[in-house]
């Protein structure tokens, strides 16, 4: 059998910015006047308002077997310009606010989850009763920057207001260890690696048990995002709890306390150590982790000496959304380091930058080069331990599946209000038989569309925004609540 694929009928897509030619403006007016502008906004809608989606065309057939009947067809043909619009999923607010805002929120539900529990995704509500702390680990000094500290002035003699460009730049560039700042950046998920094992570790020998007792008896579950500070350097904030060995949420002994877990985590993050060899010119190195380990028991509610499980959630989130934009760098990867001339950059930044271009041929292994974009960090943003809580897939998955139930119902229900028998029955039979045909169709909007785009995508946010608030007011009432009973 084959598939007949009906080419889009709109100009070809070949970039994020389609139809260059044409005026946003009058480009609406041509959408305006094709006739299919409410199905278009349904399409742009069901992205998120995805300002750089993938277009695809093709064809979706489902037939009832013994007979051949056709059950249900889908071609792009019948879309608006022929297209069919699917979410780039972007991390990265420069390059998609929307999917880069729901990278944001499904990393705050990957946290949320671990500490309060979440039904549908296999959590129970019992994590709340196990240890559990929010750890901050940075890293160590590459030599003295500008700063606000709490007594006022900064080293240079100034008080610097609050997000002075001044901020977080070296007192003295040329004595500032930049090579040690990217090298640390590099290896900075290598350093948190060691850690989880050199906090086992520590939590065995604390409690007077060998690591496989004690592997038998404790499981630690953590869930992290990574952030950027002023200077550049990539710091961890993580959630870190304390299971039973059954099952994730089941309770761990008496002594798996949180100040146990407290002292382990200071202790193992000032064991940890990368040690890099000498490479070419540059000298052998220890990387480590600064002095600043701060550790805080997360209760479900607060009596002032604790953070929050809200708390947590809304640093959280608000990490994550800082999480994949680097201070004042580049948004994409650079493929030479010429290309930095088309950048303003600070000047700091762009000695790291440069940084990691000069380094790369001694660590070949490390892509410095290839990931200078990023300072020299390689990497994920957000990580978990397996058990912590479910997985930035899985809620993915669980909106595709949602969409699929949805449009599932919508044809059962056709076929039932038209005579057919039930699309369930005759699945479960396996008397359907699906035929899908897909090609990429080029990526981005024109420029009428991505007009529209920005309009959906500021409504869904505001939507969101008036929610999120809404919880919050609620929680906040709890508190209150909570505070008064306790009193
Ligand atoms: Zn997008
Ligand atoms: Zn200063």
């Amino acid at each position: 059998m084959t598939t007949t694929l009906t080419r889009p009928t709109d100009p070809p897509l070949t970039g994020a910015v389609l139809g260059r030619d044409l005026e946003p403006v009058e480009d609406l007016a041509r959408l305006a006047a094709r006739g299919d502008l409410p199905r278009l906004v349904e399409q742009i809608r069901r992205t998120g308002g995805c300002a750089n989606p993938v277009n695809l065309w093709g064809s979706k057939t489902i037939r009832h077997l013994p007979t051949g009947l056709v059950l249900s067809e889908y071609s792009t043909a019948d879309e608006p310009g022929g297209r069919l619009k699917v979410a780039c999923g972007n991390r990265r607010a420069t390059r998609c606010p929307t999917c880069s805002q729901t990278y944001a929120a499904d990393t705050y539900h990957l946290i949320r989850a671990g500490l309060v529990g979440d039904q549908t995704k296999d959590v129970p509500a019992t994590v709340r009763d196990c240890p559990r702390v929010f750890a901050t680990l940075t890293a160590p000094s590459f030599g003295p920057v500008h700063n606000r500290p709490d007594t006022g002035c900064c080293r240079c003699g100034k008080q610097h207001p609050k997000g002075a460009p001044a901020l977080g730049s070296p007192l003295d560039p040329e004595r500032y260890d930049y090579a040690h700042a990217v090298l640390w950046n590099n290896w900075a998920s290598e350093l948190w690696r060691r850690f989880t094992i050199y906090l086992r570790r520590e939590l065995a020998k604390a409690s007077g048990l060998t690591r496989r007792d004690f592997d038998a008896t404790v499981k630690l579950a953590f869930g992290k995002v990574a952030e950027y500070q002023r200077r550049g350097a990539v710091h961890f904030h993580a959630v870190i709890r304390l299971d039973g060995a059954d099952a994730p949420g089941t309770t761990p002994p008496a002594w798996a306390t949180v100040s146990l877990l407290d002292r382990a985590i200071r202790s193992a993050a000032r064991a940890v150590t990368v040690p890099l060899d000498a490479a070419g010119p540059h000298p052998a190195r220890v990387l480590r982790w600064g002095e600043q380990v701060d550790v805080r028991p997360v209760r479900a509610f607060g009596d002032g000496s604790e953070i929050t499980e809200q708390a947590v959630a809304s640093y959280v989130a608000k990490y994550a959304t800082k999480a994949a934009e680097v201070t004042d760098s580049v948004d994409r990867r650079l493929h030479s380091l010429g290309a930095l001339a088309d950048y303003d950059l600070p000047d700091h930044t762009r000695r790291l930058i440069e940084t990691c271009w000069e380094l790369d041929d001694a660590y070949p292994e490390r892509l410095l080069a290839h990931w200078s974009h990023m300072l020299g960090f390689r990497g994920h943003f957000s990580s978990k331990s397996p058990r912590y809580s479910t997985t930035l897939g899985a809620l993915r998955q669980a909106r595709v599946d949602y969409r699929a139930q949805q449009a599932h119902e919508e044809l059962r229900e056709r076929l039932l209000a038209a005579g057919l028998p039930d699309l369930d029955d005759l699945e479960h039979d396996g008397e359907t038989l699906v035929l899908a045909h897909w090609v990429f169709a080029g990526q981005g909007h024109t420029p009428g569309e991505s007009v529209l785009a920005a309009t959906i995508a500021e409504q869904i946010q505001h939507n969101r925004t008036a929610a999120r608030e809404e919880r919050l007011s609620l929680l906040q009432d709890r508190e209150e609540e909570q505070a008064w009973t306790a009193c």
